[in-house]
C-alpha cells in the first residue's frame, strides 16, 4: 500500500491546468478571457434618434432667424423603437418620432416633442406641426451609426477580465458566450443503498447523504464549480449509468462503495468505464480505501476520478488531503498552503497511534509563545463528524510510532477553512 506522499505525488503528476472553455456570458464575471470579442455590427446600428420628437431636415432651420421663430412642418410618417421607415424625406415635412427609433432618410436632428408650439404636438401623418428651437444645432438628438464601434472591430480584448459591463457589451455584440479561463468542474456522485436526501427522515437501515452537500460545499470552497449528481445506488446498471455522465468533468469525486464489501461497485465499475486506476488504498486512518484513477479525454484534459471513502470524516480529510491539492493544480489558483506538510506543534496532551497506519487525528491548534500548540480531541472515528467540527486541524501520528505524550513536537496540518492564525 503507498503512502501519502506518493499518492500525493501521483496526483500531481496525473493532474493538467484545465483547459478554457465556453461560458455563458452571464456566467462569466471575474473569468480571464482567452479570445477577442469582435462585433458584428456597428453601434449604433444606424443613425438613431435620442428623443421623442420630430425628426426634421436641418437646413429647414438655419434661415429661421436663428430658430427664435416656429417653423411649420408637415407630419409624413411615424416611427417608433423597432420600426423602420421607407420615406425619404423633403423639405418643409418631418416624420414623428420616438426615442431609439431609426432616423427616416433624408433626416438629420430631431426637435424634442417639447418644443412643438402648444395644440400642435399631437401632430400625426398627414397634419401640420409648429416647432420652435432657440438652441437648435444641425445634427442634434441624433446618435450617429457607427459612432461608437464598428463591425469587426475589437470590443473586448483577450486577457481582460470581465466585469459586468462586459457581459452587457458581449451582448450588445451577439456574444451569448464567450472562451475564458473557468473554475473547475466536479461532478459529485454520493453511492449508498442506504443513504436518502439530508431532507428526509430515514427508514429502518437508512441514513441521510452526509457528504453530498459536505462535499459540494468544499469544491465551492476551492472556488471550483460543484455539479451533484445525487445518490446513486449499489446496483450496477443505475451506478454505471450516473458516473458516465459524472465523466464528463474535470473531476469525478464519488463516495462509498470503495472498499472490499459485497457492494462496494465503484472501482470496478470506474475500470470497465475506461478509467485507468492509479492507486487504490493508502497507508493512512482515516481513509484507507481511497481510490484515484484518470480518464483520458481526446479533446480536453484528463478527468480526474477520486473515489472517496463513504464515512464523512474519511470522506472530509480525504478531500483535504488529496482533493484540494488537485483542484489547485488544475485551477493554477493557490488552494494549499505552501509549508502545509511541514508544520509542527508542541503537544499540550497525550495521543495514541495505530500499528499499520499513519493517523491523522483531529486537534484543537492555537498559536503560543513559541510556536502552535495542539490538542487532540476525543475522537470516535471515521464516523464521527462533530469531533471533526471541533478541530481546526489534523495531527499526524506516524504508523508504529505507538504514540505521542505532553511536550513532544508532532507534525500537524491546519485546515484551511477552519484554523486562523489570529498573530497574523
Ligand atoms: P462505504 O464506503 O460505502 O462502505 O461506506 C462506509 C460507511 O459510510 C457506511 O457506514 C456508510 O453507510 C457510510 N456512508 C457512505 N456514504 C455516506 C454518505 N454519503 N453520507 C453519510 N454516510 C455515508
Ligand atoms: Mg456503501
Amino acid at each position: 500500500m503507498i503512502d501519502v506522499a506518493e499518492a500525493l505525488l501521483r496526483i500531481q503528476r496525473a493532474a493538467v491546468v484545465v483547459q478554457p472553455r465556453r461560458v455563458r456570458i452571464e456566467d462569466a464575471v471575474g473569468l480571464r478571457l482567452q479570445e477577442d470579442v469582435i462585433s458584428d455590427t456597428d453601434s449604433p446600428p444606424w443613425h438613431r434618434s435620442m428623443m421623442d420628437g420630430f425628426a426634421v431636415i436641418s437646413k429647414d432651420f438655419v434661415h429661421s432667424s436663428d430658430c427664435k421663430q416656429a417653423v411649420t412642418l408637415k407630419v409624413v410618417a411615424k416611427v417608433g423603437a423597432g420600426e423602420t421607415t421607407a420615406i425619404v424625406l423633403k423639405r418643409d415635412q418631418c416624420v414623428r418620432i420616438m426615442t431609439g427609433a431609426p432616423m427616416p432618410a433624408g433626416a438629420d436632428a430631431v426637435i424634442p416633442i417639447e418644443r412643438a408650439v402648444s395644440g400642435t404636438s399631437h401632430a400625426q401623418a398627414g397634419e401640420q406641426v409648429s416647432v420652435q428651437d432657440p438652441h437648435f444645432r444641425c445634427g442634434q438628438h441624433v446618435s450617429e451609426k457607427g459612432s461608437f464601434f464598428r463591425a469587426g472591430q475589437t470590443v473586448i480584448h483577450h486577457g481582460v477580465e470581465l466585469e459586468l459591463v462586459h457581459v452587457g457589451l458581449a451582448a450588445e455584440v451577439g456574444a451569448s458566450h464567450v472562451v475564458a479561463i473557468a473554475p473547475p468542474r466536479v461532478s459529485i456522485i454520493t453511492t449508498g443503498n442506504e443513504l436518502v436526501p439530508s431532507s428526509q427522515v430515514p427508514a429502518g437501515g437508512q441514513i441521510r447523504n452526509t457528504n453530498g452537500p459536505m462535499l459540494s460545499a468544499a469544491v465551492v470552497s476551492c472556488g471550483a464549480e460543484p455539479i451533484p449528481m445525487g445518490i446513486a445506488s449499489d446496483h450496477p446498471e443505475p451506478l454505471r449509468a450516473l458516473i458516465a455522465q459524472g465523466l464528463a468533468a474535470d473531476i469525478l469525486l464519488l463516495s462509498g462503495g470503495v472498499s472490499t464489501g459485497d457492494y462496494d461497485l465503484v472501482p470496478k465499475t470506474l475500470e470497465n468505464l475506461g478509467v485507468e486506476c492509479v492507486f487504490h488504498k493508502v497507508c493512512l486512518k482515516p481513509g484507507k480505501p481511497i481510490w484515484f484513477g484518470v480518464l483520458q479525454r481526446p479533446a480536453a484534459s484528463p478527468t480526474l476520478v477520486f473515489g472517496l471513502p463513504g464515512n464523512p470524516v474519511s470522506t472530509l480529510v480525504c478531500f483535504e488531503l488529496f482533493v484540494r491539492p488537485a483542484l489547485e493544480k488544475i485551477s493554477g489558483k493557490s488552494l494549499v498552503p505552501k509549508d502545509r506538510d511541514q508544520q509542527t506543534a508542541r503537544l499540550t496532551n497525550s495521543v495514541q497511534g495505530s500499528l499499520d497506519r499513519p493517523v491523522y487525528h483531529p486537534c484543537q491548534l492555537e498559536v503560543g509563545k513559541s510556536g502552535l500548540l495542539a490538542k487532540t480531541l476525543p475522537w470516535g472515528g471515521s464516523a464521527d463528524l462533530l469531533a471533526l467540527s471541533l478541530a481546526n486541524g489534523l495531527l499526524v501520528v506516524p504508523k508504529e510510532c505507538g504514540g505521542f505524550v505532553q511536550g513532544e513536537v508532532v507534525q500537524v496540518i491546519p485546515l484551511v477553512s477552519r484554523f486562523r492564525d489570529k498573530s497574523e
